[in-house]
């Protein structure tokens, strides 16, 4: 007979506050193990006795079977006098040490879950707040710690006798699940028309047909609003276009299961398995040629942004009626997210017909997370639900962090795409999206995030760190936090270091920084540099030709202003006429775009990617007017997969002295266009011609300085093809290259680069 052993297990990472003690104890049971489970400051501690094959065996499942929600970092296995345990159990915490000083993400309902809700007979039928220790609201829910029910917006619905039973039940699956509700005890759901009666009937059918008659119907969910309608039906999404103003932007689909979603999009293991993941993100996907998809649902696009549906009320409301959904963010243009029934009934009347309400309040507002596949890697548009609090590792600097664990540097990000960062050593946390800080609405959601994130980790910024931009509405917040250590940063110096920190660099690197706008040492506008440096100084090696920008940010929403201004600077009188001809509708203001670019009225000067993209498209007919932001950039990109004639080399271009030229390659551009070649391929070549001069560009900085490692940050980089392509030839050439796969390449990630090269130059 084999011999009883003991054995101590640490479990590190993401464990705590996910049900990983019960599931344990459940897995012990079962292998009939003795001991003990409980959590400690450094994760959850396991003591276990029985034969050792068997324990492997535990030991290797644990490994082999991960949580759902739980991400394992590390199993340290050692041996451990025996106790002679009589059953296992679960420990209460002792100390200060609890799961509750963990925020996990929120999480998308689980399987199980799902079929209770379907299932006549169970208790938790049709109850859109069903969950579990496996899924369900955490983060929008939490007010403060502990992580415990009455520190969320739970609070207000004691539990009845069962919740009760199910969660005091070490074997149970809602064993100290925090949210837990049933129909006897939970949060109710109402719906209600635009002035606030309340509709009679069963909410689920009633929601059902408003939907299905064409109606907008505003739902809370779970970190805000959506606006939904049927996402087949035409003409309500064009209504629902008209009435938000959102002419082209385009707009998110929920749908009911991941087959449907292969209906109309193609998607491959990854994506789907993204798509069913706890977070449950919105995942752009090419949309199938032949699906009969509205074209209004992303006009001009070859994709979609699909999600599948993530809480009960969502499947509940979905149920077999409709395949998709539109589900777009509830709010009024450049507001944040919607997040309380008042405030939805005020926003979106006149946008909404009907409102589907609940009586749960939402306490942090969370926006979907929208990501695609590139390169087999998840690649973030926007990280929030279902990641946020999650921190990011990063290297640590014990420079910035004089003083402890509950010292932190405090990045505040961008005015656009806005999140903020708190560096603590060695952890990132990034908060949610917050989007737009040009309105009051904007910086007082920016405020009560922050002071709630500050709350949630126990910590007060000792530097705060901001852009350079003088007239950044976030620098301004900055100045108000009246911390005595202010830094300012460069943008593109945090984009090159936010790349450099996700991917764990220290060190030298070169930085290949391609976005809209920035400020630049010089005050002029920055946007495509190749950098050299790390975080504690850079140096600009490369930048795109300087370009006059006529009326600035005017420039910025008509594209077409943008290329008359290239035209007339780069060719002159010629220029002028060229404009002439391509804009015939437009002399007047040619004109006027003449006048002030020669007396340099309003005009600013830029090396901006996003510029040149943006008139390459409105030369080639693609986009004249960004009706969102990057639109004629994106619609460029969309091109290149339609063309597939073969491999044509790249423009002329110039690399000298510091300076990208690129009036080769518009006078390029312009004989093909005027031979009638097809835009697609001038777009192929434009696209190649980049890659092969920031090639150029960063080979020239390797020659002198001997660096081989390139990050490759700023928002042009969410370009699929653009990505791929200079990955692929800078590998070729030889260089280490690094992307972004956890936080977004554009400014939403610039917080995590200003906190990092912060916590770098405390003195
Ligand atoms: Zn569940
Ligand atoms: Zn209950
Ligand atoms: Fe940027």
């Amino acid at each position: 007979m084999e011999q009883t052993v003991c054995r101590r297990v640490l479990v590190t990472g993401m464990v705590q506050g996910v049900g990983f003690r019960p599931y344990i104890y459940k897995l012990a049971v079962t292998m009939g193990l003795k001991g003990i489970v409980y959590n400690s400051g450094q994760g959850v501690v396991i003591k276990v006795e029985g034969i050792l094959s068997r324990i492997e065996e535990f030991i290797n499942f644990i490994h082999a079977h991960p949580l759902q929600l739980a991400h394992i970092a590390n199993v340290n296995v050692n041996t451990f006098p025996g106790q002679g345990f009589k059953d296992f159990t679960i420990a209460v915490s002792k100390g200060g040490v609890t799961d509750k000083t963990v925020v996990p993400p929120d999480a998308a309902t689980c399987a199980q879950c799902r079929r209770e809700i379907l299932d006549s007979v169970d208790r938790h039928y049709r109850y859109p707040f069903t969950n579990c220790t496996g899924c369900g609201p955490r983060f929008t829910i939490l007010k403060e710690l502990p992580y415990d029910r009455t520190c969320t917006s739970m609070v207000s619905f004691p539990m009845c006798e069962s919740c009760v039973r199910e969660y005091n039940d070490p074997g149970d699956r809602r064993f100290h699940a925090q949210p837990v509700a049933c129909p006897v005890c939970g949060p109710k759901v109402y719906l209600v028309d635009q002035h606030g009666n309340k509709i009679k009937g069963d909410w689920v059918e009633q929601s059902r047909l408003i939907l299905s008659k064409g109606k907008i119907l505003a739902v809370k969910g779970l970190g805000g609003f959506h606006l939904a309608c049927n996402g087949l039906d035409n003409s309500a999404i064009e209504r629902l276009r008209r009435l938000k103003k959102r002419p082209a932007k385009p707009l998110a689909v929920m749908c009911r299961n991941l087959d449907v979603v292969r209906k109309y999009c193609l998607v491959t293991t990854k994506e789907a398995e993204l798509l069913c993941s706890p977070a449950a993100p919105i995942v752009v996907l090419p949309k199938r040629s032949a699906s009969s998809l509205p074209q209004a649902l992303s006009p001009g696009l070859n994709t979609l942004g699909v999600m599948l549906s993530y809480t009960p009320l969502h499947i509940l409301l979905m149920g077999r009626c409709f395949d998709l959904l539109v589900m777009t963010s509830g709010n009024k243009g450049g507001l944040p997210l919607v997040t309380d029934n008042a405030s939805a009934l005020a926003q979106l009347q006149g946008v909404a017909d009907f409102f589907l309400l609940h009586d749960r309040e939402i306490v942090n507002r969370c926006d979907d997370t929208v990501v695609c596949i590139n390169e087999n890697k998840t690649h973030f548009f926007r990280r929030s639900r279902g990641f946020v609090p999650e921190p990011l590792m990063v290297p640590g600097n014990n420079q910035g962090h004089r003083g402890g664990k509950d010292i932190a540097v405090l990045g505040v990000g961008g005015d656009m795409k806005n999140t903020f960062c708190l560096l603590r050593p060695g952890q990132a946390y990034l908060s949610q999206h917050i989007g737009s800080l040009d309105k009051l609405e904007g910086q007082n959601a920016w405020h009560s995030a922050l002071q709630r994130f500050c709350h949630l980790l126990g910590v007060k910024p000792r530097a705060v760190a901001l852009d350079m931009h003088p007239d950044y509405y976030s620098a301004a917040l900055a100045r108000e936090l009246e911390c005595p250590t202010l830094i300012n940063v460069q943008h593109h110096h945090s984009h090159m270091a936010a790349c450099m920190a996700e991917n764990g660099l220290n060190g030298k690197v070169i930085g290949v920084v391609l976005d809209g706008t920035g400020y630049g040492l010089d005050g002029e506008i920055w946007g495509c540099e190749v950098l050299s440096g790390g975080y504690h100084a850079f140096a600009r090696e490369f930048h795109l030709q300087y370009l006059p920008l006529p009326g600035g940010e005017y420039a910025v929403n008509n594209p077409w202003v943008t290329a008359v201004a290239y035209l007339i600077s780069m060719f002159g009188e010629q220029g002028y006429e060229k404009a002439e001809q391509i804009f015939p509708d437009r002399r007047k203001q040619i004109g006027i775009i003449v006048k002030m670019i020669n007396s340099k009225i309003n005009t600013p000067y830029t090396s901006s990617c996003g510029r040149l993209f943006d008139a390459v498209s409105a030369l080639l007919g693609v986009c004249r007017e960004n009706t969102y932001d990057g639109q004629a950039a994106v619609q460029l990109g969309e091109m290149i997969p339609l063309y597939y004639q073969g491999e044509l080399d790249p423009y002329p271009y110039t690399v000298n002295k510091g300076v990208m030229g690129v009036s080769i390659l518009f006078s390029s551009i312009m004989h093909d266009r005027a031979r009638s070649v097809p835009p697609e391929q001038i777009a192929k070549r434009f696209h190649d011609t980049m890659v092969a001069m920031l090639a150029c560009a960063v080979q020239d900085v390797r020659a002198r300085s001997g660096l081989n490692r390139v990050v490759l940050s700023g928002g042009c980089w969410h370009n699929r093809y653009l990505l791929a392509a200079s990955h692929g030839f800078l590998a070729d050439k030889g260089f280490d290259v690094y992307v972004h796969n956890k936080v977004p390449p554009g400014d939403a990630g610039i917080s995590l680069g200003q906190a990092v090269i912060a916590c770098h130059n405390i003195t």
